[in-house]
């Protein structure tokens, strides 16, 4: 069982009384059925890649994985969708979308072994929000076990549908709380056929919120990605991932990945990147950029996004935040995050970078050469404290696009407001009598 058990950030050891890997909706159902009856607490799981400890199980509890729910079952092109099982690997979707020329926009980096289940399950962001929106965007129809056993099934494929509470919203983000999703219909996007990748310098970090507004406005409304790269980053992704390389020979403190993608014939929009390149650098809110001249290229930019949150791991011991702000408050934010770790921890080294054209920082403080990593660890509290009280002096989230799991429990206690708690537990008793539906998550 252990490919189940283990957590990837090592945070938590799993344990469970078995794990099954039904093969159907119906399957799902005959578990949940011997579950409910039986009172056995059940973790639903996908692809296992989530970092808040949501798909973690103990004794006592089974793990239900939704792998073997493999399969495509229409696709539309007359609709824009696609109904998929909830064991669908996110990358076989984005390429089943691709085989018809269509766009499935979901992309994360985890994206060839996370499941789509736990995509919407957790309601998963990543790299093109800012123009198509988070993983809840993505979905029409939806079909879910509930906790006594009964199928839901709603795999509709409207645009439009007033019809009372939203059930299939109450699902996605509820991080396996308060149902199984089985299957879901998804909706589908014209393919780019022109998409233009620019590897910018900043002048400093403050630009980046007037290159973001020229880039909006420049793109007419085809920027699909805005991402935010520290030296720090690169610097370590080129010494511990092979292949990673800063394409730019000058040097900067700060750098955007920034993608206008678009379906559209007949326009330029490499020009049109060109325009709000040459313009930013008149107007020096940058210092250089290079737009990618071939696959290869685009490749090797986003090798450096990439290869910045794998060298982290390689870099010793710290802490990580997955905050959001205001996008005007990003650079503050980042700035005065920075500067109180540091007050607090001489030489701890502030590491920041994310989806910052929505707002979502990934922040990580790295531990000091000096410090040995026992104290450091220790100290955890302490700087959960300082990170989580500044998001919320700036009316931020705790937790921007990975969910609460088992990991911010503490933080919705102490930040979510508490009439939404108290509703938000008033459902899951409703929906979950039992409380068997992955017990001790989300809610503390
Ligand atoms: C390298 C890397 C990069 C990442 N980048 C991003 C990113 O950019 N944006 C982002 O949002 N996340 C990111 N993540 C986090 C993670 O990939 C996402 O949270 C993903 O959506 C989890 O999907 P999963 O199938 O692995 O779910 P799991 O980890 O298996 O489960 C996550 C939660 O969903 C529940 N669940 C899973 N499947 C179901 C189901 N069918 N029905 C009900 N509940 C279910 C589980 O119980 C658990 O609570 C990243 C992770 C890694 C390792």
């Amino acid at each position: 069982m252990a490919e189940y058990l283990e957590e990837r950030r090592g945070n938590y050891t799993g344990e469970a009384d078995a794990v099954v890997l039904p093969a159907n909706s119906s399957e799902v159902a005959s578990v949940v059925k011997i579950c409910a009856d039986s009172n056995i607490p059940i973790v639903p799981q996908g692809g296992n890649t989530g970092l808040c400890g949501g798909a973690v199980s103990k004794t006592g509890q089974i793990i239900l994985n939704l792998r073997r729910l493999n399969r495509i079952t229409d696709v539309d092109p007359i609709n824009d969708t696609m109904t998929v099982e909830a064991g669908c690997i996110l990358a076989d979707i984005q390429q089943a979308a691709s085989n018809i020329e269509r766009y499935f926009p979901l992309s994360l980096g985890a994206e060839g072994s996370c499941q789509i289940g736990g995509n919407l399950s957790t309601n998963a962001g990543g790299i093109n929000v800012l123009r198509y929106g988070n993983a809840r965007e993505q979905v029409l129809g939806l079909q879910a076990v509930l906790p006594d056993g009964q199928i839901w099934s709603d795999l509709n494929e409207l645009r439009k549908n007033n019809t009372g509470y939203d059930l299939r919203n109450l699902l996605v983000g509820s991080e396996g709380t308060l149902g199984i999703i089985t299957a879901a219909v998804l909706k589908l996007y014209p393919q780019p056929r022109q998409v233009e990748t620019a590897f910018v310098a900043l002048k400093d970090l403050d630009s980046c919120l007037e290159l973001l507004t020229a880039a909006r406005i420049d793109s007419g409304g085809t920027l699909s990605s805005f991402e935010l790269i520290p030296k720090l980053g690169i610097e370590l992704a080129e010494k511990h991932v092979p292949g990673c390389r800063n394409p730019l020979s000058t040097s900067s403190d700060w750098h955007i990945i920034m993608v206008y993608s678009s379906a559209a014939n007949g326009t330029d929009l490499r020009l049109a990147l060109e325009n709000t390149l040459a313009n930013a650098l008149d107007n020096e809110i940058i210092s250089d950029a290079v737009i990618s001249a071939s696959e290869t290229q685009t490749t090797q930019i986003w090798k450096i996004r990439e290869g910045l949150v794998e060298a982290q791991q390689m870099a010793g011991e710290r802490y990580t935040y997955d905050v959001s702000v205001k996008i005007s408050q990003v650079p503050e934010f980042i700035e005065r995050a920075g500067m109180l770790a540091q007050s607090k921890m001489t030489g701890i080294r502030p590491y920041a970078f994310g989806h910052v054209g929505d707002g979502n920082i990934h922040l990580s403080l790295f531990q000091p050469d000096d410090v040995d990593g026992t104290v450091f660890r220790a100290r955890l509290p302490e700087f959960d404290e300082l990170i989580f009280n500044l998001v919320h002096e700036y009316g931020g989230s705790f937790s921007a696009e990975h969910g609460i799991g088992l990991l911010k429990l503490e933080e919705m206690s102490s930040y979510k407001d508490p009439a939404g708690l108290s509703v938000m537990r008033a459902i899951k008793q409703a929906v979950d009598p039992f409380n068997i539906m992955n017990p001790g998550k989300v809610l503390p």
